[in-house]
């Protein structure tokens, strides 16, 4: 059960007090209170863990101070969507951009940093087509011991250093240890914070439960969890609820195709058709990679590279932010050179995103009209 206080009710007020001493007072009943940074105010939600079914949920409604008591009604406590009434906000803000179920933001960028001027060449570009956001691999888990393992703390200077002349204000990074969060901050703190991460948990680490709760345990650092390629979809929603359930709720959620050993004609099977399943089963904006799902820039008798394709269809399908390999040389690039865009491609990359978009927007408009004469449809 989910008791949300109203707004202004801090916790240093007579209601906050009054509020808890009645909650401690529900017997076998645990309290997990968690502050959730919104855009506009601070709300404080007070989970209670334990048998909550016989509560008196009117009675706790009624305490002054309470806006709303919702029933839990599946694993995701602090990330699922719980209730018809469960309108509870997607948002959350960080570093100037605002990341939502409704916005889109594209993360275009090096799967890894090689060199000072191929970061230097993608975000000029970037910032020549008004994009704020890139990707940026310095910690790279590699399937073989002895393939390039990226530069690691060597690249964090330059990488942010650069990314403040160009104005990119969030940068997805993979991490594959707990020590790189500290490496990054230090990095950020020598350089005087011209930039903010997005901490990427790849797909290998999805159920790595120590560096969840480590990543969790902070707040600093809003997290992208990438799917696992081998495990159910309720397997990885319940590794994003570790990274709420230990205070960080500001979590995108990443699908990036799926393990399938069938002899794919991609590198994983695409599983953007999941968009919206997400989407209703929990509160987190939806992120899709093309690149790591395709792998390759096979182009369909169209014209449009199948990159393209699957990108289209997840944005037509309401995704939140698009996380997609580009490189300025891909036949140098050390990691994931044959899945690489051109810069040359961006343009035609992000208008062609922008059609999908409109028309998911016109999708939306055209079910809330009919819902609102038939709420049945
Ligand atoms: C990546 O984004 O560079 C990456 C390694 O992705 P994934 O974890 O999905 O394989
Ligand atoms: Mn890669």
């Amino acid at each position: 059960m989910i008791v949300i206080l109203e707004s202004q009710i801090r916790k240093d007020s007579k209601e906050y007090r009054n509020i808890i001493a009645h909650l401690e007072h529900l017997p076998g009943i645990r309290l997990n209170v968690h502050e959730v940074h919104g855009t506009q105010q601070i709300l404080t939600e007070i989970y209670l863990v334990g048998d909550t079914h016989s509560l008196p949920k009117e009675e706790i409604q009624a305490l002054p101070g309470v806006e709303r008591v919702v029933r839990v009604s599946q694993p995701y406590r602090v990330l699922g969507r719980h209730a018809v009434n469960d309108n509870r906000s997607t948002a959350f803000e960080y570093n100037g951009v605002t990341f939502s179920q409704d916005h889109l933001h594209v993360f275009a960028g090096l799967c890894a940093v090689d060199t000072p001027s191929h970061v230097e060449m993608m975000m000029q570009a970037l910032q020549e087509h008004g994009q704020v956001c890139t990707r940026m691999g310095a910690y790279k888990p590699r399937t073989n011991p002895y393939s390039f393992q990226g530069h690691g703390r060597n690249c964090l200077n330059y990488v942010f250093e650069l990314a403040g002349k160009y104005g990119i204000k969030v940068i997805a990074m993979e991490i594959t240890h707990d020590s790189h969060l500290l490496e990054i901050r230090q990095a950020l703190e020598q350089t005087g914070h011209p930039t903010g991460v997005m901490v990427q948990i790849g797909t290998r680490n999805t159920q790595n439960f120590e560096l969840l709760k480590s990543v969790g345990r902070q707040n600093e650092f809003p997290v992208l969890l990438k799917r696992g390629f081998g495990i159910t979809l309720e397997e990885s929603l319940n590794a994003a609820e570790y990274l709420a359930s230990e205070g960080n709720h500001k979590v995108v959620f990443g699908l990036r195709g799926m393990k399938t050993h069938l002899g794919d004609p991609h590198r994983n099977f695409v599983d953007f058709s999941h968009v919206p399943v997400v989407k209703r089963l929990t509160r987190m904006p939806v992120c899709i990679d093309p690149s790591h799902s395709v792998g390759s820039r096979d182009r369909a008798p169209d014209g449009l590279l199948d990159l393209q394709h699957v990108t289209a269809q997840a944005v037509i399908a309401g995704a939140n932010m698009i996380l997609v390999d580009f490189h300025p040389v891909p036949e140098k690039a050390l990691v994931d050179g044959p899945q690489a865009l051109l810069l040359s491609e961006l343009p035609t990359f992000l208008e062609d995103i922008h059609i999908a978009r409109r028309a998911y927007e016109q999708r939306v408009a055209l079910a809330a009209a009919k819902l609102s004469c038939s709420p049945n449809f």
